[in-house]
This record gives C-alpha cells, sequence and structure tokens, in this order.
C-alpha cells in the first residue's frame, strides 16, 4: 500500500480484506437454499470460537449460539434486552460513555432502569456497582471496550457482582470481540453482542449476538409465557434461535453480507485468535506510544479498574486545537487521504480516535502515526 491509497482508520467500519470484498460479488442465492445454510453455517462455526476462545492460549470459556442478524449492532443491544426482561424488570446501565448511554436508552424503553453513571471515560466505582445490582435486578448492561472513550470496563468484575445475586449479564463486545480477550462463562455472561465492521473485518450491516443455553431458556420461556406479546416481532430472540438450528434466519438474509463475514470469520481462524489478540494489542501500544512521542496526551487519563483499549485510541487534542479550532487538524489528515474519527457527542473537536481493528499491517499504523504528526504541525 502507498502513501496516496485510502486509509481508514475510523473505529468501525473497518478495511476489508480483498477475500472479503470478493466475497461480496456474486449471483444472489434463495435464503431458504442449501448454498445459503452452508454460509450461515461457515459464519456460525467461525463466530463460536470468536465468541468462546478468545483467550491468550485459545481455550473455550462458554457454550451458547452464535445468531447472525441483518442489523448493525444496536439490533443486537436491543433485542437482548427486550427479549430477556419486561416492564417491571429492573435493569442496572453502566454507563461512562457513549455506547453504555445507549444501552441504557434502549433498556428505558422496555423495563425499569436504574443507572450507574460517572463522566465518558472515567471507571466506574465498583462499590457503587456493588450497591446498585441487588436481588431485585433482573439484567445488568456494560459495553467491554466504550468506542467512544478508548477505554475498556471491567467485565470480569461486574459479572462476578451480577452473579451474586443472579442476574441476567448482557455485555456490549462490540470493538472487543474478534480483536481482545473475552471470557464467556469466566465472566459470567448470557448474552454478547459483536458487529461485522469492527474487529471481525467485515463489511457493516450485518451483526451477531453470542447466546447461552441460560439466556436462550429464558427468552425461550418469556415468549411462551406471553404468546409473543411484548416481544419484538423482527428481532424474536426464540424465533431467531429456532431458525438458526437449521442456519437460517426468520426473514430473508442479507446474503452478500453472510458471505462476506463467513469468509471473515475463517481469516480470524486462519490467522488464530490468540496470535490475533496479540497482534492487536502490540498495533494498540505501537499507536499510544507514537502519539505520545508526539506529545500527546491520552484520552482520559484515568485511574481504577478502567484501562486503555486494545483496539482503539484516544487522544487529546493540544489545547490550542481544541474544538471549532481543530478543523484544520482534522482537514489535514483527511488531506493526506487518511480517515480518522474526532470525540462523539461533547467530546467533538477535543480528542481524536483511530482503530487497529480487523488487519491492519505495522506500514498502516505508522502511517496513522506520522499522518497525526504532519497534521498537527500543518
Ligand atoms: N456498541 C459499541 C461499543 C459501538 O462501538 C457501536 C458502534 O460504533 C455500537 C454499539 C453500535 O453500532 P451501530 O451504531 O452500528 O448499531
Amino acid at each position: 500500500m502507498s502513501d496516496d491509497d485510502f486509509l481508514l482508520l475510523n473505529p468501525g467500519p473497518v478495511p476489508l480484506s480483498e477475500s472479503v470484498r470478493t466475497a461480496m460479488d456474486g449471483e444472489m442465492v434463495s435464503h431458504r437454499s442449501a448454498e445459503f445454510e452452508a454460509t450461515y453455517e461457515r459464519a456460525q462455526d467461525g463466530l463460536d470460537e470468536i465468541f468462546t476462545a478468545s483467550t491468550l492460549s485459545g481455550e473455550s470459556t462458554g457454550e451458547g449460539t452464535s445468531l447472525v442478524l441483518n442489523g448493525t449492532a444496536t439490533m443486537g443491544m436491543e433485542m437482548a434486552v427486550s427479549n430477556l426482561v419486561g416492564p417491571d424488570d429492573e435493569v442496572v446501565a453502566l454507563v461512562n460513555g457513549k455506547f453504555g448511554r445507549r444501552f441504557a436508552r434502549i433498556a428505558d424503553r422496555y423495563a425499569q432502569v436504574k443507572r450507574v453513571e460517572v463522566e465518558w471515560g472515567q471507571s466506574f466505582d465498583l462499590d457503587a456497582v456493588e450497591e446498585a445490582v441487588t436481588d431485585d435486578t433482573a439484567l445488568v448492561t456494560v459495553v467491554h471496550n466504550e468506542t467512544s472513550t478508548g477505554l475498556l470496563n471491567p467485565v470480569s468484575a461486574i459479572g462476578d457482582i451480577t452473579a451474586d445475586h443472579d442476574a441476567l449479564f448482557v455485555v456490549d463486545g462490540v470493538t472487543s470481540v474478534g480483536g481482545d480477550v473475552f471470557r464467556i462463562d469466566d465472566w459470567g455472561v448470557d448474552v454478547a453482542i459483536t458487529d461485522g465492521q469492527k474487529a471481525l473485518a467485515a463489511p457493516p450491516g450485518i451483526s451477531a449476538i453470542f447466546v447461552t443455553d441460560r439466556a436462550a431458556a429464558v427468552a425461550r420461556e418469556r415468549n411462551e409465557a406471553s404468546d409473543g406479546e411484548g416481544i419484538p416481532f423482527y428481532s424474536d430472540m426464540a424465533w431467531h434461535l429456532r431458525k438458526a438450528e437449521s442456519h437460517q434466519t426468520p426473514f430473508t438474509s442479507a446474503v452478500p453480507l453472510f458471505r462476506a463475514l463467513a469468509v471473515a470469520v475463517e481469516e480470524i481462524h486462519e490467522e488464530g485468535m490468540p496470535n490475533r489478540i496479540e497482534r492487536h494489542r502490540r498495533q494498540a501500544k505501537a499507536f499510544q506510544e507514537g502519539f505520545a512521542a508526539l506529545g500527546l496526551d491520552p484520552f482520559p487519563e484515568t485511574e481504577g479498574p478502567t484501562v486503555r483499549s486494545n483496539t482503539l485510541t484516544a487522544m487529546s487534542l493540544p489545547e490550542s486545537i481544541r474544538g471549532d479550532d481543530s478543523t484544520a487538524f482534522f482537514d489535514a489528515v483527511k488531506e493526506r487521504n487518511v480517515s480518522i474519527s474526532g470525540g462523539q457527542a461533547h467530546l467533538g473537536g477535543d480528542i481524536f480516535r483511530v482503530s487497529n481493528m480487523g488487519n491492519l499491517t505495522p506500514d498502516q499504523i505508522a502511517r496513522g502515526v506520522r499522518t497525526v504528526g504532519e497534521a498537527l504541525v500543518d
């Protein structure tokens, strides 16, 4: 790749490999055909491994069913919450960034929500989480890797608290699954969500959730007890689980996206999750150290059980070019044919974020650092 080529470093969508791109370029088949079922099965096999064996040793950490969804990760987040709780149930939603807030907003529509909220980018106070989660809590939501701030939340500790009260634990692994360690059983996760367009390096528009047997039983029981009333039609988890047994979806599948996802997860299998996790860690460190060498500060400088992400890097812009004054910096990056992200919502032009999710090369990481350095002095 030369410096003239476009380089996508946003925290999703991420660049696609040639094989993933070409997988989408074929004649359509029926979503009820054996050809499609074989594609879905390949995607499911790969996802099962990625959801359950994302460890440095490659050992398996759980059992359940991977569902592929025609929709982005928000669909998976909503499917999890809306199928597992009802209007009288209590959900404890942990919020320290945009996607934690999204989980809380989704839950607001289906249940009674108690928020444990700290400033975006700050660590949760685990004592406050202990206080909030009680035997009345039906479900807890948390984002593992908070994409809006570049921080990794302590899912294991939160899972322990959740398990003490026998609540269900739904974890957004959208920017960690496929790029970092994720432990279903050890962390007590009941449902995990990920997205094609992030560390899986598949196209946007398709996502996946992993449903443990315990969560599947709850979804099925709620569905049977209410005869489906109050459960979203398109995102009926019990229905999706039933159809997935024969590698189909309840409604028309996005055939080209399923094909791309099947190839993407096979490429991950070839690299091996332990290698992939190590590579993501190396590359995130290279970004962090490269930007620090340019004199930039990490965003935020946090203390506590929250640590920096291994799949994306957020840095504060120098005070002299924050807010409206950041436009020239972002324009200078764009002129160099590199795409990065600014902050989300109130973080606006105060920070920038780059991703190392997917299959980036060392040269691409180096170019990201070089480009930011050049844009800062432009
Ligand atoms: N959760 C996290 C952590 C994310 O980073 C994103 C997207 O960036 C989402 C959920 C939601 O994804 P989408 O807006 O594509 O549905």
